[in-house]
C-alpha cells in the first residue's frame, strides 16, 4: 500500500470501491492513456468498463439505481481515474454535476425521467455556463431564452462544453429575462435533451466540431449553438425560472472539490513516475536520488501531494455533512491546481531531456496540469471566493 494520499475513517464498501477502481486504472487505462491520448481518440472501451463498475451512478441514490455513495468516495475514484489519465475524469465529471443537480434541484418527474437513465450510463451529461465572451463573469450570460406559451426559444452560443458532443443531456444556464434586478436572478438551468454527435443534431440545436486543445486530449470540448433552438418549460430545472445561478454554483462546488481531486491524481502520478525515475537513472557514479538536491524534490512533492489530498478530503466531507464548502472547496481547488501544476514541473524536470519526449508519460501531465488552473473557475476566481467567504465571518462588526 503506497504511503502518500491516504484517506482516514473509510467503511469497508468505499475501500472496496477504491480498490476496484485502482486496478482498474493500472490494466484499463494507464497502459493506453499515451496513445489514446497523442491520437485524440475518445476512450469508448474505457468508459464502456466505467459503465460496467457502476461509476456513471456512483452518487445517484439507490432509488434510481444508483450505487448511492457520497461525494468523498466520488473525489476518491476521480483521484484513481485522473491518476491514470485525467480526460477519463472529465468524461464522467460533467455527467457527475449534472446528476447531482437533478438529484438536488430537479423536480420529482426530472428526477424519474433521468436519473435512472443517467445511473446506467445510457443518458450522459454535460453543462454549458461559459460563453464565447465570457467565462468567469457567469452573470453575464447573453445566450437568451424567450418564452412562447408552454415553451421557450433559446437563441446565442455557448462554449467550452466537455463532452459537448458525445453527451445527450446538456444542463444549459441562459438568460431568461424575469426583470430581477440582479442579473443573476435573471438565470435559468434548462435540461436540454439531444442526440450524440457533431453538426445540426436536432432544429436549433448545432455542435460544431471539437476545440483543438493542448492536451484533455480524448475527451471533445465543444461549442453548442441555439438558433431558434425551442424547449418545453417543463425541461426548466426544478420546474420555476430564475434559479439557474444557484443550481449551477451548487454544481460547480462540488465540481471544484472534483478538480481538486483530479490534481491530487496527477500529483501522485507524476511523484511516482519522478521517484521511479530518480533511482533508475545515474550521474556522476550514483543514482540521481542520491543527489541531496534530488531527494529534496521528491520530498516537497510529497508534501505537495499530501496537502492538497487533505484539503480536498476535507472539502468533500463538509460537503457531505450537508454543510457550506465554498471557502473549502474553493482553497482545495486553489492549492491543488497549484501544486499540481509544481509537482509535474519537478518531476519534468527530474527526467531531464527524457521528459520532453513524447515517450514518457510526464509530457502528457505537463500538458494536463494547465487546464486544472482554469477549469471550474481560475485560481484568482478561487482567491475572490475565499476571500469574500472569510471576510463574512471574519469582518469587523461596526
Ligand atoms: C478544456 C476546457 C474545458 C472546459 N469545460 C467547460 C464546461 O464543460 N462547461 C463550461 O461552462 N465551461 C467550461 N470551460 C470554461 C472554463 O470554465 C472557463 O474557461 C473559465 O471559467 C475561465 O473563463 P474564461 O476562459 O472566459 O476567462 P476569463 O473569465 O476571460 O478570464 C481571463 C483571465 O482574467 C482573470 N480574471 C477574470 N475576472 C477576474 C477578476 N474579477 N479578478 C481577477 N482576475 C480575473 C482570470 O482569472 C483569467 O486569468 C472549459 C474550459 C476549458 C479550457
Amino acid at each position: 500500500m503506497a504511503r502518500l494520499a491516504q484517506t482516514a475513517d473509510l467503511t469497508d464498501i468505499q475501500r472496496e470501491i477504491l480498490s476496484t477502481v485502482r486496478s482498474f486504472v493500472d490494466k484499463e487505462i494507464i497502459p493506453h492513456a499515451q496513445e489514446l491520448e497523442h491520437g485524440d481518440v475518445y476512450p469508448q472501451e474505457i468508459v464502456d468498463g466505467l459503465k460496467e463498475l457502476g461509476i456513471f451512478g456512483l452518487m445517484i441514490p439507490e432509488e434510481y439505481g444508483g450505487l448511492g455513495e457520497s461525494l468523498l468516495t466520488y473525489a476518491l475514484v476521480v483521484e484513481e481515474i485522473a491518476r491514470g489519465w485525467m480526460s477519463v475524469s472529465g468524461v464522467i465529471n460533467t455527467h457527475f454535476i449534472v446528476a447531482y443537480m437533478i438529484r438536488q434541484h430537479g423536480t420529482q418527474e426530472q428526477k424519474e425521467h433521468f436519473l435512472p437513465r443517467m445511473a446506467t450510463g445510457e443518458v450522459r451529461g454535460a453543462f454549458s455556463m461559459s460563453e464565447p465572451g465570457l467565462g468567469s463573469d457567469v452573470a453575464g450570460i447573453r445566450t437568451k431564452a424567450v418564452q412562447d406559451g408552454d415553451s421557450y426559444v433559446i437563441d446565442g452560443q455557448k462554449m467550452w462544453l466537455t463532452n459537448g458532443g458525445s453527451s445527450t443531456l446538456v444542463a444549459a444556464l441562459v438568460r431568461t429575462d424575469l426583470g430581477a434586478d440582479k442579473p443573476h436572478q435573471n438565470l435559468t438551468t434548462f435540461l436540454v435533451e439531444k442526440p450524440a454527435g457533431f453538426g445540426t443534431v436536432a432544429p436549433g440545436l448545432t455542435i460544431p466540431g471539437k476545440i483543438d486543445k493542448m492536451g484533455y486530449k480524448g475527451v471533445d470540448t465543444t461549442e453548442l449553438v441555439f438558433d431558434g433552438y425551442r424547449i418545453g418549460a417543463d425541461m426548466i430545472l426544478g420546474g420555476q425560472p430564475g434559479r439557474g445561478f444557484a443550481q449551477m454554483m451548487d454544481g460547480v462546488e462540488v465540481g471544484r472539490v472534483n478538480v481538486a481531486a483530479r490534481a491530487c491524481g496527477i500529483s501522485i502520478r507524476a511523484f511516482e513516475l519522478a521517484v521511479e525515475y530518480a533511482q533508475q537513472r545515474e550521474t556522476f557514479g550514483k543514482p540521481i536520488v542520491q543527489h541531496q538536491a534530488i531527494a529534496f524534490q521528491l520530498a516537497e512533492m510529497a508534501t505537495k501531494v499530501e496537502a492538497a489530498h487533505l484539503m480536498m478530503v476535507n472539502a468533500a466531507r463538509l460537503k457531505d455533512a450537508g454543510q457550506r464548502n465554498d471557502v473549502e472547496a474553493g482553497m482545495a481547488k486553489l492549492i491543488a491546481s497549484e501544486y499540481c501544476a509544481e509537482v509535474t514541473t519537478q518531476s519534468f524536470r527530474i527526467h531531464g531531456g527524457y521528459g520532453y519526449s513524447k515517450e514518457y508519460e510526464i509530457e502528457r501531465l505537463m500538458r494536463e496540469a494547465p487546464f486544472l488552473l482554469i477549469g471550474e473557475g481560475t485560481s484568482e476566481i478561487q482567491k475572490t471566493i475565499i476571500s469574500r467567504g472569510l471576510l463574512k465571518e471574519y469582518g469587523l462588526k461596526r
